[in-house]
């Protein structure tokens, strides 16, 4: 989906909810909508200080939990002590590699999972709805000690 539609379906929710369509409000979704990483608070913070915009923590706060309660963001916790944003694309299941080092977040598929998933799931007589995977490692940038682009 175009990320511009994206950020207009926000509009709409906020809209069809009485809430007010701020500017601060549709410049943090933007930011966040049309971000391809994992950001956390700070990062959309940074991000919009970087494009000019201002918005206090409590408006950025306020504004990312209403873009996770109407199901354009997605919520992440790898485990950090911080929780990590990204905009729920069409994806339909993805797991995540985690660098200890810089932070990068890599995200993959692998239908093996779901199979190995669904077979752990059955031996404990479960049935298998989703699962949560998260790798914490070191990515190649880091091992060849490159700086993190
Ligand atoms: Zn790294
Ligand atoms: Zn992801």
């Amino acid at each position: 989906m175009d990320p511009g539609d994206v950020v207009e379906r926000f509009r709409e929710y906020l809209r069809d909810h009485n809430l007010p369509v701020t500017h601060q409000r549709v410049d943090i979704a933007r930011v966040l909508l049309q971000s391809d990483r994992h950001l956390s608070v700070e990062d959309v913070t940074r991000e919009l200080r970087r494009s000019g915009h201002r918005a206090g923590l409590a408006t950025v706060y306020r504004t990312i939990e209403l873009l996770v309660k109407c199901g354009l963001v997605v919520e992440r916790d790898f485990g950090e002590g911080f929780k990590r944003f990204e905009p729920a694309r069409d994806i339909p299941q993805h797991e995540h590699l985690l660098c200890t080092t810089c932070g990068r977040v890599t995200e993959f598929r692998d239908e093996r999972l779901e199979r190995i998933t669904t077979l752990v799931a059955e031996t404990h007589g479960y049935l298998r709805q989703r699962h949560r995977l998260v790798i914490h490692g070191v990515c190649a940038a880091c091992r060849s000690g490159a700086p993190p682009s």
